[in-house]
């Protein structure tokens, strides 16, 4: 996935929801093939500060009733189809040289998380060599498409899905149509997301070989009851000991996610968890906040009583919170609300770049990315995707245009995924007049969710928790009440 991260890509860049108004409802856009995506929530016939206002004195974990889930700031008016892909090109034709972001969709996978809401495409040897060669050929179309050599290319990122279940060869097929066809920066950080389960000696040489400098591996835990429980693959020694064939070869950065508030854990065994991190020798880690998909396959086994039901937000409040105290005391260092770097081996370049909406250009099916202000996305439709292909047609299914507001929008993200945001900017260059985020900032420092300090706002622990809520509630009141 690994799917914790889906919120990531394509429109909605981790995207926040609303304090729980009852009669919320979420917008949604509607896709071909009955896909609709979740642009955020509203209260119908409220507006203004009041409505992203926090519980004062209601402790960490009540601060607001629910995480907002998506951003509602991302959505412009959106093309689709061959208007989307002709628009593409002509960005792609004017696009300026500059450092450039690439992400390339691995959509399959031969798991069935119980958690998981990614509906991964079972792989064979052929379809992933044909689906390969059709992205290798996207890659060479896309890059000559563009100007010059574009780039320099300071992050490349293969997510899914388990990119890692894709053969070490073909992956270099991929590496090697990058390289040809765009200008690398000299420090690129090229990921591959995975399993560990894949990590045999023979996959990690050819990894390596292919270019890949970090590893960004769904571990989620690794308590084997929890794991056996969710349908990961192997016990914990098993994951343990895969894990560690790539961590001692200390040829690359090595980052897992692991999830909180899973059915049947405590806060002792995710502690626990962190702690056999950070024994293993692991680089970086995020901590990610379980998601329950409505529909979904863990939501029914909860219903069903065959697991336990996993904890409510009071419950992922304090796992957060003493998880962060926690790594603290390791003297790990935060790089952002969820990610931690051992040491400074760990960069996390992509991530915040996606987020803060730097030009990112996607690849197959499945892929999301941004260019001038403009979100695309390819539907993960892969047999649509290799019919294109053999036609010689590429490009993002939907393109979103841009708002206006995108400077903004990305200048608050950025700043508040690191924890914190500079207010005298954002009254002053920003334009934003200050009267309705004041009111916010007001309650949220009453809250504990906040410290004013200077011309800045910094988020608490708490307010790290809340920190998807914290950052819509920002960017929708700066956006109204932008100059
Ligand atoms: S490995 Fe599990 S979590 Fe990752 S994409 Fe597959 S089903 Fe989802």
């Amino acid at each position: 996935m690994e799917a914790q991260r889906m919120k990531e890509t394509a429109l909605g860049a981790d995207l926040p929801g609303g304090a729980p108004k009852p009669g919320a409802k979420a917008q949604t856009v509607a896709m071909p093939g009955g896909k609709a995506f979740n642009l955020g929530r509203t209260a119908p016939g409220q507006k203004g500060p009041g409505r992203f206002m926090a519980r004062v004195g209601a402790g960490p974990g009540m601060a607001f009733g629910e995480k907002f889930a998506v951003h509602a700031g991302t959505v412009g008016e959106s093309q689709k189809g061959p208007e989307a892909a002709k628009a593409y090109g002509k960005l792609l034709a004017g696009l300026s040289p500059g450092p450039l972001g690439l992400y390339v969709h691995v959509p399959f996978c031969q798991n069935r998380c119980l958690y998981c809401g990614f509906v991964g495409q079972k792989p064979d040897n052929q379809l992933m060599e044909e689906y390969v060669s059709a992205v290798a050929k996207e890659i060479g179309a896309m890059g000559a498409t563009a100007p010059g050599r574009p780039g320099p290319v300071r992050t490349v990122y293969f997510g899914g899905g388990t990119p890692t279940i894709v053969p070490p060869g073909l992956l270099a097929g991929l590496t090697g149509a990058i390289q040809k066809n765009f200008s690398l920066a000299s420090d690129l950080e090229m990921t591959l997301e995975g399993r560990v389960s894949d990590l045999s000696p023979e996959n990690v040489e050819g990894f390596l070989a292919a270019g890949f400098n970090r590893f960004s591996l769904g571990v989620q835990s690794f308590d084997t009851r929890i794991r056996r429980a969710l349908g990961r693959h192997g016990d914990r020694e098993k994951a343990m000991g895969q894990l560690s064939n790539l961590i001692r070869r200390r040829m690359a950065p090595v980052i897992i996610d692991l999830i909180y508030g899973l059915p049947g854990q405590d806060v002792s065994a995710f502690l626990a968890d962190l702690e056999t991190a950070d024994r293993l020798g692991v680089d970086g880690l995020d901590t990610y906040q379980l998601n329950v998909f409505a529909g979904g396959e863990l939501e029914r086994a909860v219903r069903e009583g065959r697991i336990p039901a996993p904890a409510g937000l009071p419950g992922q409040a304090e796992f957060y919170l003493r998880a962060a105290e926690f790594l603290d005391g390791l003297k790990w260092r935060r790089l952002s609300l969820s990610h931690y770097a051992r040491d400074t081996r760990e960069r996390n370049l992509y991530n915040p770049w996606a987020k803060s909406r730097k030009n990112c250009l996607a690849f197959g099916a499945g892929g999301g990315g941004f260019i001038d202000g403009h979100a695309t996305y390819r539907l993960p439709d892969v047999a649509a995707y290799l019919g294109d292909a053999r036609r010689g047609r590429f490009g993002p299914d939907f393109l979103t245009l841009p708002t206006g507001n995108e400077a903004l929008e990305s200048s608050i993200v950025g700043q508040m995924e690191l924890g914190y945001l500079n207010l005298r900017k954002l009254f002053g260059a920003g334009g934003v007049s200050p009267g309705p985020i004041k009111a916010l900032t007001d309650n949220w420092a009453q809250a504990g969710l906040i410290r004013l300090n200077g011309d800045y706002m910094e988020l608490t622990d708490p307010g790290r928790f809340w920190g998807v809520n914290l950052t819509q509630a920002l960017v929708v009141t700066a956006k109204e009440n932008a100059g």
